[in-house]
């Protein structure tokens, strides 16, 4: 459905009058009785994966179940005793329910990742019991009812544990296996969330609007390595856990829930970060996979710094990670600062590989690393307006690519292959307007479509 309402009391930063579109996904969470939050909602997602995974001496498997603990600061704008997120396939342990109260003197933008995890589980005064809780299975809505209303105006935290499941779907956080040259089969696990599987991960507020700063941390054991968004600030020795570690990752810049991503397993890295305050940029590989990752480390800095310069803000993220995962569920994801790519999407072999490689490899590569401005730090409102992420992001992957190697004269290709691939689609019957209609999970699935990334 839709409403004129503005977005003015959600974002502080809207213009009264500005057009809002009120999807069923989201109505329920802008309603009057409900909480509307601020733009300076903060998370800590704490993810432990440590009860249940085990290492042998020539390879580590998983079992599948994980164990997670959020943080999340409200601001409230409206007296509310009913607290709406986004949750799908997790268990929450009811008792564990938490909300505190923060005192005013807290500073909202206050660094919450430097508190230490004991001090934010007890430091406060708990001041809402959890009521009972209800759920909305067909928009992935979990409403905790609590017996006293949070106050207008009021700062809160709200903490959960809860237990998840790392499925073979490619779509939440889910695990992947391969075999290497020896035969051996290794896993990793990593996440995809776009557009609306972060609630698979972790209960939040999932949808673009609703940005956030995280701070993330992730338990391992000490023979493989974690990546994120942000560049690791430390590691430390789990005392309780013999062997394991965890990482404690920067806070991120606000960012949506479907741009966090984190990553666990033993793929190989490649550096290659250009002179003069280029940013570090690396692309993780399976062993013995890592030469395969030549090529698009000789695109990849360049357009990354042609884009910044080109636009005239610098890279917005102080790293630039890109995983080339041996099973992906499309050809790559411009997680921010993670970005993810199916492996013959990204790694290019010499003798073997087709030249038209090249340009694919070189193309999406330019279009996930366009997404750093083009849908990553500005967003649109609501997924209808995905167009403006892909469509700048495919026309500056143009730019990038022909900055690279002007040789390729890849303005022409992409005029031919963008406009067949458009009439193709648009052909059809099932075509539907730029600004598609999307209220549920499933309709959004269904956009992202050559309509949306050509037309
Ligand atoms: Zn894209």
């Amino acid at each position: 459905m839709c409403s004129g309402k503005t977005p003015s009391r959600l974002n502080g930063s809207a213009k009264a009058g500005d057009r809002y579109i009120v999807t069923a996904l989201v109505a329920s969470h802008i309603d009057d009785q409900l909480i509307p939050l601020s733009r300076v909602l903060q998370s800590v997602l704490n993810v432990s994966t440590g009860r249940d995974w085990y290492c042998s001496s020539r390879r580590w498997r998983m079992r599948y179940s994980t164990l997670h603990e959020v943080w999340i600061d409200l601001n409230v704008i409206k007296a509310t005793e009913h607290l709406t997120l986004h949750c799908k396939d997790l268990d929450i342990f009811e008792n564990s329910t938490t909300l505190f109260s923060l005192p005013p003197s807290m500073n909202a933008s206050e660094d919450i990742s430097m508190m230490s995890i004991a001090s934010m589980s007890s430091g406060g005064e708990v001041t809402r019991s959890l009521k009972n809780r209800t759920t909305e299975r067909r928009l992935d809505l979990l409403t905790l009812h609590l017996e006293n209303p949070l106050q207008e105006g009021g700062r809160y935290r709200l903490h959960l544990k809860y237990k998840g499941q790392l499925s073979k779907a490619l779509s939440g956080f889910y695990r992947v296996a391969y075999t290497d040259k020896a035969n051996i089969t290794s896993w990793l696990a990593t996440t995809t969330f776009e557009p609306t599987e972060a609630r698979r991960a972790f209960p939040c507020f999932d949808e673009p609007i609703f940005k956030a700063r995280f701070q993330i941390n992730l338990a391992r054991p000490d023979s493989l390595s974690t990546l994120s968004n942000m560049p690791l600030r430390s590691t430390t020795v789990d005392a309780k856990k013999p062997g394991w570690v965890w990482d404690h990752y920067e806070e991120s810049p606000l960012m949506s829930t479907y741009l966090v991503s984190f990553y666990v397993g033993n793929l190989q890295s490649v550096e290659r970060t250009l002179a003069e305050g280029g940013t570090p940029f690396k692309v993780w590989a399976r062993p013995g996979a890592t030469e395969q990752t030549r090529f698009a480390l000789s695109m990849g800095p360049e357009m990354l710094r042609f884009l910044g310069d080109y636009i005239g803000v610098d890279n917005p993220l102080p790293k630039q990670d890109v995983l080339a995962l041996p099973n992906f569920i499309s050809d790559a994801l411009e997680n921010w600062g993670l970005i993810s790519f199916g492996e013959k999407y990204l790694l290019y072999q010499p003798g073997v590989s087709s030249s038209s490689s090249q340009q694919k490899i070189a193309t999406i590569l330019g279009h996930e690393l366009a997404h750093n401005w083009f849908g990553n730090l500005v967003t649109m409102r609501w997924w209808d307006d995905i167009w403006l992420n892909e469509g700048f992001a495919t026309y500056f992957s143009t730019l990038a690519v022909n900055h690279v190697r002007p040789e390729w004269d890849i303005h022409s290709l992409y005029a031919v292959n963008s406009f067949l691939k458009v009439f193709s689609v648009d052909a059809l019957h099932t075509s539907h307007p730029l600004i598609p209609s999307a209220d549920t999970p499933s309709d959004l699935h269904q956009i992202f479509d050559a309509i949306t990334y050509f037309k």
